[in-house]
């Protein structure tokens, strides 16, 4: 492993762990992420050690982001729960950029409640008893949430192997994961659609909690990628 890869793990780790206090400002790690990278793709039954997944993960993105298929695509060998699981905490790093770019955008006098249409009122569940956060609140303490459920030794004890038991926090998250796309889809669309023209992070996730049947298709409430939802399965 090269010096390169292991500062991209060091960051990736300080990142994961850096509160909402420390986010930073969105230009300073857009670049390892979006900078187009022609190297040869590593062969990934070559690659060994605990981050070998999430660096295939990583090379993916930063060859081609707009390839979902290729990226959200398990490799031969690969380990379908630890790809999941590696693929989850790509989607927690990339969305605190979204956070980045929304705050002070999204704030309590626009955003109030946090809402994806009328329709759709979502309520924050990391509080002891669920309530009514404001929106860019509610993204915050989701992510921050995430990224505890993900580092939590109970649940994710390696990251070579994953209990068959945490699978079910796995899909739960995506399902809360969702609704932050689901918000700035429906309120910050301008906001979307240049992250998304750029990181192509909604329709990756999209591409990936429908490929593992992790959301329930009914949930996907963003009409941009329907064409990326199976129908199939209920
Ligand atoms: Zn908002
Ligand atoms: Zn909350």
């Amino acid at each position: 492993m090269n010096n390169l890869k292991r500062n991209r793990n060091n960051e990736v780790a300080a990142e994961e762990q850096a509160g909402n206090a420390n986010r930073r400002p969105v230009e300073l790690v857009y670049l390892p992420l979006i900078t187009h990278d022609h190297r040869e793709q590593e062969d990934f039954s070559k690659m060994s050690g605990e981050f070998s997944v999430q660096e295939y993960i990583q090379e993916l993105i930063r060859s081609d982001p707009a390839n979902i298929v290729k990226i959200c695509e398990p490799p031969k060998g690969a380990d379908t729960a630890v790809w999941q699981y590696e693929h989850l905490r790509q989607f927690v790093l990339e969305l605190n950029l979204l956070v980045v770019q929304l705050q002070g955008i999204c704030n309590t006098k626009s955003c109030p409640k946090m809402k994806a249409t009328e329709e759709w009122l979502y309520l924050c569940a990391c509080h002891p008893t669920t309530q009514e956060c404001p929106a860019i609140d509610y993204m915050i303490h989701t992510l921050d949430y995430a990224a505890a459920l993900l580092t939590n030794q109970k649940y994710f004890p390696s990251r070579t192997s994953i209990p068959p038991s945490s699978s079910k926090h796995m899909s739960s998250l995506v399902r809360r994961l969702y609704r932050l796309f689901a918000h700035t889809y429906y309120n910050h669309q301008e906001i979307f659609t240049e992250f998304e023209n750029e990181m192509h992070l909604c329709e990756r996730f999209t591409e990936f909690a429908s490929r593992f049947d992790m959301m329930p298709p009914k949930l996907f409430c963003i009409p941009l990628f329907n064409s990326r939802v199976r129908k199939t399965k209920e």
